[in-house]
């Protein structure tokens, strides 16, 4: 990956790249989220906090494991955007696991292959999306914005209940869905879900019986408002049907999408 002429090291302050203009991004009339960037190579972190600077948000860097817990405890930040291959014994995995244990912050998980099984390992942790490398920026910057969005609607229609067509509570089969609670009981038993996992089983829940299409789903579960990959969709079923089991009554519908009930 090439920085080309802009010389990102030197565009850098010890917040992160702020133009000598002023943030030009959506947070330029507020003060600037901070978002914890994790990676151990320094050309992509310099690249990172190049276009996160741009956009307005002030960024802190760390480039091990241990730097990133410290990081997010000193910083309190927005967002973490984590890459997986982290030097030393706890790699990014394992700081998603940690970062979860203590804290609801979104993680944006960087992975370097595509790797799915690290993909559903990310998620099972509770990271909020992932970007596989090689990257673009620009693309990288914007799940950022969607994720510190949906963040923000959510904290915000926490506290009424949702009026589904079912109600606060849908029953399928042998799985409630408590959308009041934001959470997901089989045969009575709380079942632990990341974040991504139940907004994915509550927009199913609230359109119980229809065919949403991965795209819809996408829309609505994630409100992503650009081309997301579709395969999110089904590693995150995977992972309700693993979870819930098989008194789940989720069907695939080939070319379709999916249907709870
Ligand atoms: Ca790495």
């Amino acid at each position: 990956m090439t920085l080309g002429p802009v010389g990102a090291g030197a565009a850098l302050g010890p917040q992160g790249a702020v133009p000598a203009a002023g943030p030009v991004g959506p947070w330029a009339a507020m003060p600037a989220p901070t978002i914890v960037v994790v990676e151990d190579d320094d050309e992509i972190a310099d690249l990172l906090a190049l276009y996160l600077g741009r956009d307005g948000y002030a960024v802190e860097r760390a480039s091990d494991g241990p730097g990133a817990l410290a990081a997010v405890s000193a910083h309190d930040p927005a967002l973490v955007v984590l890459d997986l291959g982290l030097p030393g014994d706890l790699d990014g995995l394992e700081v998603c696991r940690r970062l979860r244990g203590t804290n609801t912050v979104p993680v944006l998980v960087l992975t370097a292959r595509g790797d799915e099984v690290d993909r559903v390992r990310g998620f099972e942790l509770g990271a909020d999306d992932y970007v596989t490398k090689p990257f673009s920026p620009r693309e990288l910057v914007a799940r950022v914005g969607a994720i510190l969005r949906r963040a923000a609607a959510g904290a915000s229609t926490s506290t009424p209940v949702p009026a589904g067509p079912g109600g606060p509570l849908v029953a399928v089969g042998n799985v409630e869905v408590d959308l009041g609670r934001h959470e997901a009981r089989r045969a009575g038993e709380v079942v632990p879900l990341a974040p991504r996992e139940f907004a994915l089983l509550a927009t199913l829940a609230e359109h119980r019986g229809l065919v949403l299409s991965r795209r819809q789903l996408l829309d609505q579960a994630w409100g992503w408002d650009f081309d997301g990959d579709e395969r999110t969709v089904d590693v995150h079923v995977r992972q309700l049907r693993r979870k819930l089991g098989d008194g789940l009554p989720l069907a695939t519908l080939r070319r379709a999408g999916y249907r709870l009930g």
